[in-house]
């Protein structure tokens, strides 16, 4: 109610002396007012935020459902996400999608560790190669002097180490868009590379030169060619053309 009558008051804000006209005020000035206000809405909004944490918190501590989601099955398993993606794309988790949402139940991660799948020992790359090319030579009827190597980018990559490691394997070698990288000169001089990489390629061609050179020097076949204006995917897609092919073809094991 307001009076003509002053009211002493203590700002509830700044705690200075005022006369107030009306018994619910609270502050000396409009600008106090204001500073309370806005310092109870800061408060209230910390306190909300306290709590989602704390439920947050209150979440990580509870025991997972029967179902769970990729990151969820990453935490129990001990692996990477992208783990649990690979397997879940390699059918090994099963899972089943719902509206974008991927659930995984404990019951097949139980039941896959019931009947786990024997345990083989790695065996290095060079071992599965040739084990696959003798399979290959003996089921398809292949011609052993005529094994072509052909790769590119990462597999080209992986296309250096394996001739630096069976020389006397592939007759002629295609190699795109991934430079001579950790090779053995002496061994990778036994096959003939066609070798192409794109003149865009981050992967500059420049700094390959003298390599190319040792090769050739070493009394290795090499043909190496630079696509101009293209990238490392243009230069890739671009690297199987019919002269490569009949490049290739020339060729064969004694
Ligand atoms: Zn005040």
């Amino acid at each position: 109610m307001s009076s003509t009558i002053g009211i002493n008051k203590i700002c509830e804000w700044c705690g200075k002396e005022f006369i107030a006209h009306k018994c619910t005020t609270c502050y000396c000035s409009k600008r106090c007012s204001e500073h309370a206000y806005k310092s109870l809405r800061r408060e209230a909004h910390a306190k909300k935020e306290n709590l989602i944490t704390q439920e947050k918190k209150e979440d990580k501590k509870k025991p997972l459902g029967n179902y769970f989601t990729p990151r969820q099955c990453a935490v129990l398993l001990g692996i990477g996400k992208s783990s649990v993606y690979r397997c879940l794309a390699e059918g090994l988790i099963p899972c089943i999608r719902l509206k974008g949402k991927t659930l995984i139940s404990r019951a097949s991660i139980d039941k896959m560790f019931e009947n786990p799948p024997e345990y083989i020992k790695r065996e290095n790359i060079g071992a599965n190669i040739t084990s696959l090319l003798d399979t290959v030579i003996t089921r398809k009827n292949a011609n052993k002097s005529r094994i072509y190597l052909l790769g590119t980018s990462f597999g080209a990559q992986g296309g250096w180490c394996i001739l630096s490691q069976y020389p006397d394997l592939f007759a002629v070698a295609q190699l795109a868009s991934a430079a001579p990288k950790r090779y053995t000169l002496e061994n990778v001089v036994k096959t003939p590379i066609y070798f192409t990489l794109g003149g865009n390629d981050i992967d500059k061609a420049s700094k390959y030169e003298s390599d190319i050179k040792s090769i050739q020097d070493a009394g290795g076949e090499i043909v190496f060619t630079i696509l101009p204006g293209l990238n490392h995917q243009q230069a890739c897609d671009a690297a199987y053309t019919p002269e490569s092919v009949s490049w290739l073809t020339k060729h064969k094991n004694k």
